[in-house]
């Protein structure tokens, strides 16, 4: 295959990271992804014996808690590249269980954030393998969430569907979340961003840990959705639950600053990991092209289909280009730049779908049967222009910023 990391000046741990990756994406992910994306109900999915359980077992075993950015010993560069080629990898893998993966960690990163001992000891333990959540989207309150101003919780307008009161030495938290939260009927933690009120007025946002395993929390059952059907998608619902003030790790004075701050990270991570999706798709109808023969030629040999297929190889290139810059950039400079995670996010998935769709029409008739893998990586790539905020909807918000 001709198509390569053109990244210059990885060492040799790094090769050896991104290989061992990369078959572990192959081996593990890929079978399973395409498994749980065939399976008719949902809540199949995470089932007990679910090939879903075995890869985060296995991606567990991949001892990848020492990139975590936190981790002292760590070059920086070093590190944001790392992460980088993972998730590429990760997205290549099957795209869902990356975002499972990766929404996952949300509890531990800020556990380790918040700097807090007690903190990171229940929830950011480098052996603590839990699969968390990252809980801020609700039923009445999607693309809004992203543009965090004081209106979103503390204005006369706010109605938020999730409201955490100050109570003595505690909060008690109140209402749900969307049905799209990743991971949310099987998180064991969630990261809660929720409206935040003090003396029965509305204060803004905070972000709370919170052990799903409190009295009160329950989860929905499983989304049923048209892509990333590895990604398990539910509500998790807030009755009287009550938890310690320690564990609102960000309170509304830092709230709007912290929200960017995330947003920044997983547009970001969106950015390289669907660049895995956009490589996936690109790899396969350079295979079918060969192999194909129609009219007496592979249809390689067609200019058309060449054409076409160098068109992929191009924006490819040029969404990964700019994707793995951003990640360096911003996973090494303060202050980290969220118009260019947001270029990052919408240039790659947008660019996954286009790909994915050109390589579907290089597949022909065959590419719309679920016996190819593109009709999936079309449907798993289609999600993304919407996960982590709509790309029309971050485009507006990354003008705000130029
Ligand atoms: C696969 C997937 C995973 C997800 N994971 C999570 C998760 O882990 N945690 C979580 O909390 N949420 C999650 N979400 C929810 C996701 O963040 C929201 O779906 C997204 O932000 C859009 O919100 P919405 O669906 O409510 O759409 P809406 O906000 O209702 O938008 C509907 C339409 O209106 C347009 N629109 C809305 N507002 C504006 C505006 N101001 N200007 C112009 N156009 C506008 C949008 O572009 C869109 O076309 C996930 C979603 C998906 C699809």
């Amino acid at each position: 295959m001709a198509i390569v990391d053109i990244e210059v000046g990885l060492d040799e741990e790094e090769i050896a990271l991104r290989d061992t990756v990369h078959r572990f994406a192959k081996e593990v992910m890929r079978p399973a992804g395409e498994a749980l994306d065939k399976l008719e109900d949902p809540n199949d999915v995470t089932a007990e014996g679910s090939p879903f359980w075995e890869v985060h077992a296995r991606y567990a075993e991949l001892g990848l808690d020492s990139l975590d950015p936190t981790n002292p010993e760590l070059d920086p560069m070093k590190g944001a590249r790392m992460r980088a080629m993972v998730a590429e990898e990760l997205g290549w893998g099957d795209s869902g269980l990356a975002i499972s993966i990766g929404a996952g960690g949300f509890p531990r990163m800020l556990s380790r954030l918040s700097g807090m001992p007690n903190l990171i000891e229940q929830f950011g333990a480098p052996d603590n393998t839990d699969v968390g959540c990252w809980a801020i989207t609700e039923p009445d309150h999607g693309s809004d969430m992203l543009f965090i101003d004081e209106e979103t919780f503390g204005g006369a307008a706010a109605k938020p569907n999730c409201i955490a009161r100050r109570d003595g030495d505690d909060y008690v938290i109140q209402g749900q979340k969307a049905a799209w939260v990743s991971n949310g009927s099987i998180a064991k933690a969630a990261a809660l961003f929720c409206a935040v009120a003090n003396n029965g007025k509305l204060e803004g946002g905070g972000i709370f840990l919170v052990p799903c395993s409190l009295p009160g929390v329950s989860h929905g059952k499983a989304l049923d959705k048209i892509g990333q059907r590895a990604l398990n998608q539910g509500e998790v619902y807030f009755d009287d639950v009550r938890v310690p003030a320690e564990n609102l790790v960000v309170g509304p004075d830092m709230y709007e600053f912290m929200t960017e701050t995330v947003l920044t990270g997983a547009n970001a991570g969106m950015g390289v990991t669907f660049i895995g999706l956009a490589r996936a798709a690109l790899e396969h109808a350079v295979e079918y092209a060969k192999e194909r023969v129609q009219g007496g030629v592979p249809i390689i040999e067609h200019q058309s289909v060449k054409a076409r297929l160098f068109k992929m190889f191009t924006q490819v290139e040029a969404a990964r280009s700019l994707s793995r810059r951003v990640s360096l950039y911003n996973g090494t400079q303060q202050p980290p730049l969220l118009q260019y995670s947001i270029a990052s996010k919408v240039f790659s998935t947008n660019t996954a779908f286009e790909v994915a769709s050109d390589a579907l029409q290089i597949f022909g008739g065959n590419g719309l049967s679920r016996e190819y893998p593109i009709e999936k990586l079309l449907r798993d790539a289609r999600a993304a222009m919407i996960e982590d905020g709509c790309n029309e909807v971050l485009s507006l918000l990354g003008a705000e910023h130029l």
